[in-house]
Order: structure tokens, then C-alpha cells, then sequence
């Protein structure tokens, strides 16, 4: 007998810009058999980046138009820009029995856990603000104006982890992501009330099928 959970878990990931959180998610997603959620955003792309891939790239206009649908799971103002997680896919893929990963900010994260209680936050820290600032001039990807306004804000985010149900200290990467697994690993071991009902419904069948033989 196979004991499945009925839905997929909803895994949220912050931590400050630079923190390693797409470097982890990146390697979560390779190394399981798991699925991201694409973003919608206003941001310019990076060099590199792919429409539908990396986020879905619009204008704000088009972004305020998904809002007034009601088609984002949580959406925020992150650095002057707007993110928001497209509801549709979501809750499709965790219907399935899929588990999902967002890569939000905590405001985002925030809003996700009100209107998902089942959610799982994660907070991705620095090792030191020292290494997060080598780590956002390292990546190369914003001007200096960019990366002190998101190093000015690395402090901020960080004292929302109160808010949080996990935290990993990303130092060295292969650690950070074991350890970023065993915390899904055990989410799928915790008994929830709804879990329990199906998996004993799994066993009250086979009883079944054992008085009847
Ligand atoms: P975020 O998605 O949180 O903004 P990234 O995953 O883009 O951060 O990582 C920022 C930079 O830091 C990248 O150049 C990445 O290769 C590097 N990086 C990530 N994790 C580590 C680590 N544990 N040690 C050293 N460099 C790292
Ligand atoms: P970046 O511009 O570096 O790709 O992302 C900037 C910040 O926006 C990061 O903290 C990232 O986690 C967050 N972010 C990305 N997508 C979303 C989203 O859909 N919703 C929210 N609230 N934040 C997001």
C-alpha cells in the first residue's frame, strides 16, 4: 500500500537579495522531483534572463490588470518594481499532489501564509552582511545604485524571520542545501489533521479487503 499525502506543500523561500535563494532553488529543483513557481514582475530583465523562465516580464499596466482579475496568489512592491506569484499554477500543481516553491519576499511571504495556513517559510540568512555584500557586487548583475539600495534593505527583511517556520544560514552551499531538504524532507512527516484522515482511510480500505478474503 502506498501512503501518499492528498496535496502538494507550498514551500516559500525569502531572504535578502543576494542570500544564495535562487542558487539554492536552483539545485532544489534538480536534485527533486518538485516545481517553481514563475513570477510575474515589472523589473527589466537581466542579461540572461528568459520570459516564462526566469519571471514573466511585464509592463505595470499589464501587471495592474492581473491584479483588478484577482489572478495573483500575493503580489508586493519589492525596490520600486512589482512581483507577484500567478494563483493559477499553484494551486493547480499542489491539487495534483505537487509541491511548490516560491522565491518571494517576505512581504510576499507574509500575505502567501494568510491566505495558504499550510505554507512552509523558509528564511535563506548570510552568513555575514560582509559576504552578502562580496556575493550581490559578485553576481554582477545591478549597478551600485541598485545594490545599496538592496544591501540598505538586507537588515529590514531579516527581522521579519520571527514570522518564519525555518531558517538556514547559507556559508557553504552544499550545506545550505541538505540542510534546505531535510526541512522538506520533514514537512512531508508532520501530521496534519487532514493527512491523517486520508491515510487511515488508506488502511480502513485494505481492512476491508483482508475481512473479505
Ligand atoms: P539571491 O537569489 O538570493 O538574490 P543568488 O542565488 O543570485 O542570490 O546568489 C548571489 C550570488 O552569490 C551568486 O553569484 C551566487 O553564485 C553566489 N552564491 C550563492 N550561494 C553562495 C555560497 N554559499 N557561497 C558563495 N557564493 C554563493
Ligand atoms: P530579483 O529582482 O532579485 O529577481 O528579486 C527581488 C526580490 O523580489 C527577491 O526578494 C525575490 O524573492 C522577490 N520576488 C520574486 N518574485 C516574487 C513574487 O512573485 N512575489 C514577491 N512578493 N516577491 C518576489
Amino acid at each position: 500500500m502506498e501512503i501518499a499525502e492528498k496535496k502538494g506543500k507550498l514551500f516559500i523561500i525569502s531572504g535578502p537579495s543576494g542570500t544564495g535563494k535562487g542558487t539554492i532553488c536552483k539545485a532544489l529543483l534538480e536534485r527533486n522531483d518538485i516545481d517553481i513557481s514563475v513570477s510575474m514582475t515589472t523589473r527589466t530583465p537581466r542579461e540572461g534572463e528568459i520570459h516564462g523562465v526566469s519571471y514573466y516580464f511585464a509592463t505595470r499596466e499589464e501587471f495592474e490588470q492581473t491584479i483588478a482579475e484577482g489572478g495573483f496568489l500575493e503580489y508586493a512592491d519589492v525596490f520600486g518594481n512589482y512581483y507577484g506569484t500567478p494563483k493559477a499554477m499553484v494551486v493547480e500543481k499542489l491539487q495534483q499532489g505537487r509541491d511548490v516553491i516560491l522565491e518571494i519576499d517576505v512581504q510576499g511571504a507574509i500575505d502567501a501564509k494568510k491566505v495558504y495556513p499550510e505554507s512552509i517559510l523558509i528564511f535563506i540568512l548570510p552568513p555575514s552582511l560582509k559576504e552578502l555584500r562580496a556575493r550581490i557586487e559578485g553576481r554582477g548583475t545591478e549597478t551600485e545604485e541598485v545594490i545599496n539600495l538592496r544591501l540598505s534593505k538586507a537588515l529590514e527583511e531579516m527581522s521579519y524571520i520571527d514570522k518564519y517556520d525555518y531558517f538556514v544560514v547559507n556559508d557553504i552551499i552544499d550545506d545550505a542545501i541538505i540542510r534546505t531538504e531535510a526541512i522538506m524532507h520533514a514537512e512531508h512527516g508532520r501530521v496534519v489533521p487532514e493527512d491523517v484522515k486520508y491515510i487511515l482511510d488508506k488502511y480502513k480500505e485494505e481492512e476491508k479487503c483482508y475481512t473479505h478474503q
